[in-house]
């Protein structure tokens, strides 16, 4: 099976940092998509079929949290994983987004062996920690 990502960021810097460490993942990758906003992100997510999501918080247009709320009430899109990757470190907030469902949280500046670690753990269950 190979994976879809979308990557949501308003840095193409930060974006292509995680495209890169995708490739030490050792997952087959199908197609790498980009959004700049949660926005964009949720114009692609009905769009193409999508299997995993990383995603900033702080983006113009709409933010990581817009985009996760407008995700957890899709019944369509609130199964799909939702990593966040992000400077913020506002522990309620972070809490608060592991209730709407995001599965992850990753802090910029990260190593990719990090990224590559938490793909494997949210992949490998597929429902979530408090799924069944
Ligand atoms: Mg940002």
């Amino acid at each position: 099976m190979s994976y879809n990502i979308l990557i949501v960021d308003d840095s193409s810097i930060v974006r292509a940092i995680i495209k890169k460490s995708l490739a030490i993942c050792g997952i087959e990758i199908g197609s790498v998509y980009e959004a700049s906003n949660g926005r964009e992100a949720l114009a692609k997510l009905s769009a193409e079929w999508i299997d995993l999501v990383f995603a900033d918080i702080n983006m113009p247009e709409m933010t990581g949290i817009e985009m996760v709320a407008k995700m957890a009430e899709n019944n369509l899109l609130d199964s799909i994983p939702v990593v966040i990757v992000s400077t913020e470190r506002n522990e309620a907030q972070i809490e608060e987004l592991k209730k709407q469902g995001v599965r992850a949280y990753i802090k910029k500046p990260f190593r990719p062996e990090l990224l590559r670690d938490v793909v494997h753990h949210v992949l490998s269950n597929p429902g979530g920690d408090h799924g069944s």
